[in-house]
């Protein structure tokens, strides 16, 4: 099992990618999201709301001095590489 510790004084909010973590595991763990987009319609002037579905990735908290356990593939993503190499986060096997 693969986790990160938190070695900064904060908490760290990493977004997780769809296409990595949920391709890794197997199962979509985003949430689905409504946004409301008022769209206007030039031949009539006529103004409507169009309900859009949004995916959104799911989101990953790591705090100080706690271990949060991820999959593997959390560990390639861009934003975490950066917090291992600038040592606010340390990945932790066991
Ligand atoms: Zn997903």
């Amino acid at each position: 099992m693969v986790f990160l510790e938190g070695r900064a004084r904060r908490a760290q909010v990493f977004e997780l990618s769809h296409d990595v973590v949920c391709a890794a595991i197997g199962e979509c763990k985003c949430t689905e999201k409504v946004v409301h987009n008022l769209v206007l319609n030039k031949h009539t002037g006529e103004k409507r709301m169009v309900e859009k579905r949004v995916l959104c990735a799911p989101s990953l908290t790591v705090l100080f001095k706690r271990r949060s356990r991820v999959d593997e593939a959390a560990l390639s993503l861009p934003a975490i590489q950066r917090a291992i190499k600038a040592r606010r986060l340390r990945v932790v096997r066991s």
